[in-house]
This record gives C-alpha cells, structure tokens and sequence, in this order.
C-alpha cells in the first residue's frame, strides 16, 4: 500500500463517530476495552515495550500489545481496528527510529493521545545523514538501551498518572534492578571469549557495540524477510572459515533452512539468536538469557 492510500484510509478511520467504539468494545477481543475505567489506557507496539509497560504499570494500567504474538513486526500494519484502538487509548509506546513506520500517518491525523518514544534519549552514532541507509532500530537488544526505554515509559506513565508515580518509579526500579542482573551477567560470561558471531538479520549492532562483540550477518540489510542470495552465502561461509566460526544463528521465526546451509558447509551447528521480535515464550529477561547461553556456547 502506498503512504496514499494509507492516508486515505486512516483518514476515513477518524470521522467514524465514536459511537462505533461501543460496539466493538462488546466483543469478546483480547482487546477489550472498558472506557468507564480510570485505569491508564496503554498501548506496546511490540512485545518487549508491552512487557516493560506490564512490569511497570502492573495492575494500574490496561496494557494491550498491537501486534500480535506470532507476527513479525518490522513490515506490520495496523488494521482498522487497531487504529480505533489507538485512538481510544491514553498512551502508544513506540521503539522509534523508524521501527514503527506507521506512525507518522497517525500522527498526520490529528491523533489525540500520547506517542511515547522509547529511544529519546538513546544516542546513537547514525550514518552520514546524506546516504540513505535505513537507521537500525534494534536497541532493545542491548539492556542498557532497554534500560532507558523503560524509564521513558515510567516517566511517561508517571506524567499521564501523577498520583501513581511512586507506585510506577518504584516498580520501574525494581525490573531495572534485574536488567543491571542481566547486563552484569552477560558481560562477565562473554568477556572472555571470541568475538565474531554470525546472526541471522542485522539485529545485533549495539548488543555487539556493548559487548566488545563483531556482528555478522546472513541477511545483509535489516529486513528478517530478505532473501540469501548465492552471493551473500558463498560470502558468509569464507568469513565463517576464516574465523573458525561453527555456530551459525538462526531466529526462532525465520526457516533454519538457510543456516543450515551454511553450518553443512563449514561442518558447523544452528543455534537460535532471538531478536525478540515475535515472541511466543517466555519474557524479556529469559529470551535473552537463552540467547547468551547460545553466545557462550559459540563464542567461549
Ligand atoms: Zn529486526
């Protein structure tokens, strides 16, 4: 769909009266939505702010994930209802730097509620801003940008509930507390290892920035969709072999066919690097620590 069409579409969305809300409101959706609550209205874009917002806001906030489990959210759409749903709502979490492509047509249209982006404040070094290279979006991948996302939600909810303010800083605290647990632990188990690791989609630039680690990837752009061309494999292999590399990654939501290759090249195993894009287990701090058992077992 063109960013035309897109507009138009939102743009019928907005003049549907807000009586319609009732009616949807009354189906039984995961995302139900009670509009006589005073509970803050709170939207993730993706799984990893939906979960920061749930710790956060624990039971004083209705915390509703947009994109469903299962879907990969770097080419996702909402869907009209989604956009209703938005609207309704007090507060959209986004990642920001362009992950959420969405949200300058929402924006554009007259949006009433809150965009909270969790990547203010995250400095990052982005290329020459001539070239039009897309920015990488992944910084909930490095728990000390994950981080200040989630003390940008705090504050967020914070400003938008100020009688609860305690209660949300003082739970902010405390996952912060573990991410410190989680940084402290993969820094100690990786710091004497290796450091090139092949993953699957570019992913993991400032995971490896704050690690001391050398990224690699099978897919060249940060698109998880693109394809592996001839080129790109005869291309990874050779660094494979030339850095001794016997660990090749794959995603949990992408075909191993593609590692596989390689690893049958190089006599070498698949093991999963997870992105946590599309989450269908477990939570934040337990995808990642499987993901540094996987580094470990590559790297140490
Ligand atoms: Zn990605």
């Amino acid at each position: 769909m063109n960013n035309h069409s897109k507009l138009a579409i939102i743009a019928i969305i907005i003049v549907i009266p807000v009586a319609s809300f009732a009616v949807y409101s009354s189906d039984s959706s995961q995302r139900n939505i009670t509009l006589e609550t005073t509970k803050l209205q709170v939207i993730s874009s993706f799984y990893p702010l939906h979960e920061f917002s749930q710790n956060i806001g624990k039971e004083k906030v209705d915390a509703v994930l947009l994109v469903p489990i299962g879907v990969e959210p770097h080419d996702w759409e909402p869907t009209i209802k989604d956009v209703q749903i938005m609207q309704v709502s007090d507060l959209i979490i986004i990642n920001g730097i362009g992950f959420e492509n969405w949200i300058d047509n929402l924006e554009e249209n007259n949006f009433q509620g809150i965009i909270v982006d969790t990547s203010s404040g995250i400095l990052i070094n982005l290329d020459n801003e001539n070239n039009n290279e897309i920015e990488d979006p992944h910084i909930w991948l490095n728990p000390v940008y994950a981080k200040i996302q989630v003390q940008n939600i705090a504050n967020a909810f914070s400003n938008s509930d100020p009688k609860n303010q305690k209660y949300y800083q003082s739970n902010a605290e405390e996952y912060l507390e573990q991410l410190d647990l989680l940084d402290l632990k993969i820094r100690n188990e990786l710091s004497s290892c290796t450091s090139d690791f092949i993953a699957f989609h570019d992913a993991f630039s400032y995971f490896a920035e704050e690690y001391d680690l050398n990224q690699h990837t099978i897919i060249s752009s940060n698109d998880p969709h693109g394809e592996a061309t001839a080129k790109t494999l005869e291309n990874i292999i050779s660094t494979a072999r030339e850095l001794n590399i016997n660990i090749i990654f794959s995603e949990e939501s992408v075909n191993p066919k593609t590692s596989q290759i390689i690893a049958n090249e190089i006599n070498g195993k698949v093991l999963v690097l997870s992105p946590l894009e599309v989450i269908s287990e477990g939570t934040y701090i337990s995808q990642m620590t499987k993901n540094l058992e996987n580094l470990k077992e590559a790297l140490c």
